[in-house]
């Protein structure tokens, strides 16, 4: 059995939701785990605010409209006059549960109920045009089986078991939808796996079920060589390993969520990345296959704080990086790089929730500077230790822009460097026509 997810682009319209339904009746056994429609969670997210802010008419205003635009995807997807009362039907449903949001205060449970309903209804679109086609599919709520536990981690064996319970549940049945992104938290309130979360949903999905591949369908003809919203000539890479796919997405290819490859890892399953526009294209196969010395790709992480921890007497005293370490630790902020010299450590964390506390800890120990607006740069590949040429590469070409920490070694896979985020565009570009030959 295949897992297939499609994002929000390649559901974005009624024809689109149609070409989904070409590319998924190819008759092999299949899970579609589907996004909400381009857009939606984005609105979704601004009503949220609205109804944060008590400004409850406004959003009120903003869910009608919405309502209004699906109308015209339910009349478009559908032909079949009983369908589309079945389509007007389901948005009705939606709406009117959207709507009594707008009734009294608004709590954290229902803004991620609202945040639910985009891939609720993109699923059930999909799900209502396969059978008026006359496909023998099923509908599988995500809600039935994806879970996070206590520590917000996916709960693997409550998954497979109820995932497989559903698909049981429908014997005969080889074509299944669900949606991606939802869950349930520990306390089984709906809850969702983060912005962009619908990879994370399809890799668990394929782990669960032990998927012979899983398939992202996204917008672009697979994984670049670089960002290709910022950098003009950059080209799709044929094969990629979990490591080094984990490494671009950790530090900001937005083509995969960053946990979305460890499910798959684990279990190794191959991940392959495909356009839904152009299904003919090879795209990017992601397995453990490592092909040594090459420079794969380039990565960027905005929103990094860097935060360098001063301590003359104190610092190559043993004890003091575990003192620092577990004031992170406190605050649940992971570190992402990490530099030491005999007098100071720098740190980056990417989510500065609980900076102030932080610091406020860090700094009965020692002093401690900050730098906000900062950018991790990411040089992906295999190198080898004997390719002395890379890091030489890699720090000649960005010899113009100011490099506030590097870290190389920790892994083979990776080189990051910290810079300004105003030098980002630059520094991507750069490093596009250093590294890479056309
Ligand atoms: P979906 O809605 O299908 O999940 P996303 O917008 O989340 O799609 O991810 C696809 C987008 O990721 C592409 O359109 C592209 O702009 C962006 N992107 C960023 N870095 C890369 C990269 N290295 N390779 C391919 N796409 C990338
Ligand atoms: N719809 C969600 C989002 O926009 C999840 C996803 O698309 O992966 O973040
Ligand atoms: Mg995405």
């Amino acid at each position: 059995m295949r897992v297939l997810k499609f994002g929000g682009t390649s559901v974005g319209s009624a024809e689109k939701i149609q070409q989904v339904a070409e590319i998924i009746k190819d008759g092999v056994p299949k899970i579609v785990v589907l996004s909400a429609m381009s857009g939606t969670t984005n609105y979704l997210v601004e009503i949220v605010k609205l109804l944060y802010s008590v400004k409850n008419d406004e959003a009120v205003n903003k869910i009608n409209y919405l309502k209004e635009q699906y109308k015209t995807v339910v009349n478009e997807l559908y032909s079949i006059e009983e369908f589309k009362i079945k389509g007007q039907e389901l948005l009705n449903q939606h709406f009117d549960y959207m709507i009594s949001f707008t009734r009294d205060l608004f709590t954290v449970y229902e803004e991620r109920a609202l945040l639910a309903q985009g891939e609720l209804l993109s699923s059930a679109f999909l799900f209502y045009y396969l059978q008026e086609q006359g496909v023998n599919t099923a509908l599988i709520p995500a809600l039935n089986y994806m879970r996070i536990d206590k520590s917000l981690e996916p709960d693997e064996f409550y998954i497979k078991q109820n995932l497989l319970r559903e698909i049981e549940a429908h014997p005969g049945v080889e074509l299944f939808v669900t949606q991606g992104y939802i869950c349930r938290d520990a306390y089984g309130e709906i809850d969702n796996l983060k912005r962009g979360g619908s990879d994370y949903s399809a890799s668990l999905v394929g782990a669960a079920i032990g998927a012979d591949e899983i398939q992202i369908w996204t917008d672009i003809s697979g994984f670049h060589n670089n960002d290709p919203r910022y950098v003009k000539k950059t080209h799709s890479i044929k094969e990629l390993s979990f490591d080094e796919a984990a490494e671009l997405a950790y530090f900001g290819a937005k083509i995969l969520h960053p946990s979305s490859v460890l499910p798959a890892k684990n279990a190794n399953i191959p991940v392959r990345l495909k356009n839904t526009m152009k299904p003919e294209d090879e795209g990017t196969l992601i397995t453990d296959k490592i092909i040594q010395g090459e420079i794969k790709a380039v990565a960027a992480k905005d929103g990094i704080t860097a935060v360098k921890i001063k301590s003359g007497r104190m610092l190559l005293a043993y004890g003091f990086l575990r003192q620092v370490f577990e004031i992170f630790e406190r605050y649940r902020t992971p570190i992402d790089m990490i530099t030491t010299s005999e007098i100071a450590v720098s740190v980056t964390i990417d989510d500065s929730t609980n900076l102030k506390d932080i610091l406020t800890d860090l700094k009965k120990y020692a002093l401690v500077e900050v730098d906000e607006n900062q950018t991790i740069i990411c040089v992906v590949g295999n190198f080898l230790a004997d390719e002395k040429g890379i890091i030489l590469k890699v720090i000649d070409a960005l010899k113009d822009i100011p490099i506030r920490m590097i870290s190389y070694g920790g892994s083979v896979h990776n080189i990051s460097l910290l810079i300004n985020t105003t030098d980002k565009i630059s520094a991507l570009n750069i490093l596009n026509d250093n590294l890479f030959k056309y």
